[in-house]
């Protein structure tokens, strides 16, 4: 059995970020890292996208960056515009490249498929792999999207469109989502929050195929890429372990109103990495409290009035963009957080903090 001072289990965005953020430190010199990952190969499998509120390693694997955009609704559209904040998307696959190129010049990082031949007694393990447990009847945000190229210049990519609620919603809450990359390139997702134990919102393809041609109006365009998700809008259940610290969606890392997840995952292992020597006794790093309380606040309204969700989002946005983007991102201060907090409908959430 082989022993390592750091195992880390599941090398997907979360586990190697932090393999990533250790070896540029310094902190696996005298120290020995396994990572451990199931799949057979890395390729482009995820489209990260978020505001830059603050700096992270991969800015050279940005595939492109907006300072506006869009959202609609049935009673109409409106535009926001912020400079001081790109909207930054990663291509997973650029990402994967950079740090697989980089770790594996560290003799003291090795790779392994499953846990077989490692003793994890005296480790400091970093888990990612959410545990396998039926979360049929919790809150996801599930999609489709898919990357389509057209034979005419056909999308203004200057702006993207981060939410289009002008389509079915089928009693919960969908909207469409679509980054254009170039005048005749763009992803195109459709997106559900809602429990999964309903099947009959699965019908992604055909719910992309009426939108493209329908809402959009494109006939003529050929599918170059294609991913699918689910983020879980809840935090797993885990047990406490001394030795085990998780990361990632299994560590608590997902903003829950709104799936995002990425740049908290580059946050969380850079205070990992400045603590490593006494992580195991350092404070337990979280989103911020405040936010998971306001989150399962708007979550209990957004289970309970789906319909109002769409005039919800819209309000938000209303307020100045750069406090709606702090919020969003968790970088808010109190007079920020209030400022969004009186853009929502008073009752209808003050019932629901009860
Ligand atoms: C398609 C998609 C798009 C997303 N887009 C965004 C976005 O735009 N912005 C944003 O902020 N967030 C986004 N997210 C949410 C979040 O950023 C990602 O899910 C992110 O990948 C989470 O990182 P993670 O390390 O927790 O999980 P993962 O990246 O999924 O890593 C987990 C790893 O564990 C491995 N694994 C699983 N089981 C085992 C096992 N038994 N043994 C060994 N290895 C195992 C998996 O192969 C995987 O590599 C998206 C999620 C998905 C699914």
């Amino acid at each position: 059995m082989k022993e390592f001072d750091y195992v880390i289990l599941g090398g997907g965005c979360a586990g190697l970020s932090l393999a990533y953020e250790l070896d540029i430190n310094n902190k696996i010199k005298n120290k020995k890292l396994a990572i451990v990952e199931i799949r057979e190969e890395y390729k482009r499998d995820k489209t990260w996208s978020f505001w830059k509120v603050c700096n992270h390693n991969f800015d050279d694997c940005i595939v492109k960056s907006w300072n506006n955009f869009s959202l609609n609704s049935k009673s109409g559209s409106y535009e926001v515009f912020n400079k001081t904040y790109p909207y930054q998307t990663i291509d997973s696959e650029l990402f994967y490249n950079k740090i697989l190129n980089k770790i594996k010049q560290n003799k003291n990082i090795e790779f392994f498929k499953d846990t077989n031949q490692l003793n994890l007694n005296n480790s400091i393990i970093f888990n990612s792999i959410l545990p396998k447990v039926n979360y049929e009847d919790n809150l996801w945000q599930h999609f489709k999207g898919i990357e389509i190229e057209t034979s005419k210049n056909i999308f203004d990519d200057k702006i993207f469109n981060l939410m289009d609620f002008d389509c079915e919603q089928r009693d919960q809450v969908h909207f469409f989502y679509t980054l254009p990359f170039a005048k005749n390139k763009a992803l195109i997702e459709t997106t559900w929050l809602s429990k999964m134990d309903d099947n009959s919102l699965k019908d992604y393809d055909a719910q992309l195929k009426k939108y493209i041609e329908e809402s959009l109006k494109i006939k003529n365009y050929k599918i170059s890429y294609q991913e699918q998700g689910a983020i879980p809008l809840f935090y797993p259940e885990s047990q406490f372990e001394k030795n085990k610290i998780n990361i990632g969606s299994a560590g608590g890392m997902t903003r829950l109103s709104t799936g995002y997840t990425f740049l908290n995952i580059q946050d969380h292992s850079k205070y990992i990495a400045n603590n490593i020597e006494t992580i195991q006794n350092s404070k337990t790093y979280h989103i911020g409290k405040k936010y998971e309380f306001l989150d399962n606040v708007f979550l209990n309204v957004l289970k309970k009035h789906p319909d109002q969700m769409p005039k919800i989002f819209l309000n938000m946005f209303k307020a100045p963009s750069k406090t709606v983007i702090k919020f969003l991102s968790n970088k808010s201060n109190i007079f920020e957080d209030f400022s969004i907090i009186f853009k929502m409908p008073k009752w209808t959430f003050i019932k629901n903090i009860f």
